[in-house]
């Protein structure tokens, strides 16, 4: 997946910032971190941009909510929520394993 067609899936806003930059500065994020054997796979995507991408490191989704809480942010919940009920349905356990344990997290924020 390309990521002019993830933004054209996803519309062009930040999941952690909330933030709608120009599309050269939002990337495609993945939920699952590669370095956690999060795959490039349409499910395991989300728009972020390029400073909250570069900021949020490895973290897990949920860590990474509350971090941005600390710092002042209030990251979109709605997207998030989306994004991960999409991975969820993944095909690959890890993934929908991932997605439904922070799916559970973010309920109890
Ligand atoms: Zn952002």
């Amino acid at each position: 997946m390309t990521r002019e067609s993830l933004i054209t899936r996803d519309g062009g806003t930040c999941v952690w910032c909330g933030g709608a930059p120009w599309p050269a500065d939002l990337t495609a994020e993945h939920l699952l971190p590669r370095s956690r054997r999060g795959r490039t796979v349409p499910e395991n995507l989300a728009v972020a941009c390029r400073a909250c991408n570069k900021r949020r490191r490895t973290k897990p989704v949920v860590a990474y909510v509350r971090a941005q809480r600390q710092d002042g942010y209030e990251p979109r919940v709605d997207l998030l929520q989306g994004a991960l009920a999409r991975l969820s349905r993944s095909v690959s356990p890890a993934h929908a394993e991932y997605a439904q344990r922070q799916l559970a997290l973010l309920d109890r924020l």
